[in-house]
């Protein structure tokens, strides 16, 4: 906050969304528009205008070398405050620590507690030189989300996740157990008899909330009550139970990285367009052997399905962050 310029950038940026938002309610542009921060900001926790900062939490498993099993955890943190273009330039990430080993972290709590000590103090205020405004001042910093891939997520989260009953961080859903975990929102005609039955409307699914997810996870921890945590999917207290702004399940949204499979990302825009199949072509050409055909088989989804899904997709372009320029 003693750089003039640094300071006015992550003062100005989320302010001017603000404004943005007051002429056009409906705009989603960036997280400072979003659920999340009308919700921190409802509590009283959160102040834009006042210019807090909200960051995000970011850790995955990275290989070092193709050969061994040798991997680090890096520790990252992005400033929210800056915008989108420029929070995850070199310069403006901050590096919190690394963990190193052959193996997985074993008690990942243990090296997070510092970082988790900082934000606390953060929540309460420290009191800083802004250089922009010329005045001492009182500063306050949250951490909005964390992100990672799905068994990070999940560890992160303090849930039993994939492969259990409740396997879901979002919402109480169950899965079908048939020797192993199938996870449908009908439970399939030909399912065992013991298999209790379910339909869940995908519209309506039952959600879970920051509230219970709170008081489960504490009672839980007390109790140690084994059924209990088989019901409600919760493994353990995770660590982010401390900051007041971590909203469960709200702050671990599955980034954009992880939300899509990046090598097949081609082949859905083409069956969103109804030009996967193109046999047709090819076999007229001959230039290209025939990779895939429809068979008729009952899981193989019709052109019509693809092209009525293409313009769903179509249509949910309202919902992208305006920021990030075209949906596709
Ligand atoms: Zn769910």
């Amino acid at each position: 906050m003693a750089d003039r310029r640094l300071a006015k950038k992550i003062w100005k940026y989320p302010n001017r969304l603000i404004e943005t938002r007051t002429e056009n309610p409906d705009l989603i542009q960036d997280i400072w528009d979003g659920k999340l921060c009308d919700h921190l900001q409802c509590t009283g926790l959160l102040d834009i205008r006042h210019g807090d900062l909200g960051f995000l939490f970011s850790t995955d498993e990275v290989k070092l070398f193709n050969r061994g099993y040798f991997s680090v955890w890096p520790l990252l943190i992005v400033n929210y405050n800056f915008p989108p273009d420029e929070h995850v330039k070199e310069e403006n990430l901050i590096l919190a620590g690394v963990i190193t080993g052959s193996n997985q972290p074993a008690d990942m709590n243990s090296f997070l507690q510092p970082l988790i000590n900082e934000f606390h103090t953060l929540e309460k205020g420290i009191s800083v030189w802004d250089a922009y405004r010329q005045q001492d001042r009182m500063l306050w910093g949250f951490l909005f989300t964390i992100a990672g891939d799905q068994p990070a997520r999940e560890k992160l989260m303090g849930i039993l996740g994939q492969n259990t009953k409740y396997y879901c961080g979002y919402c109480k859903i169950k899965g079908v157990w048939n020797r192993h975990n199938y996870c449908c929102f009908t439970t399939p005609t030909d399912a065992p008899d013991e298999v209790l039955r379910h339909v869940a409307n995908p519209l309506k699914l039952p959600l879970r909330t920051n509230t219970e997810h709170r008081k489960d996870a504490h009672y839980i921890m007390d109790t140690n009550d084994k059924e209990y945590r088989e019901q409600t999917g919760i493994k353990e207290l995770s660590i982010f139970l401390e900051l007041e702004s971590v909203v469960f399940p709200w702050s671990f949204g599955i980034d954009i990285m992880h939300l899509l499979y990046e090598n097949i990302v081609k082949q859905m825009f083409n069956h969103w367009r109804g030009k996967f199949f193109i046999h047709e072509k090819t076999e007229e050409t001959g230039s290209k052997p025939q990779k895939f055909k429809q068979s008729g088989e009952p899981y193989c989804i019709p052109k019509a399905i693809w092209l009525q899904v293409g313009k769903v997709m179509k249509r949910s372009q309202h919902t992208f962050l305006g920021l990030f320029d075209d949906a596709v």
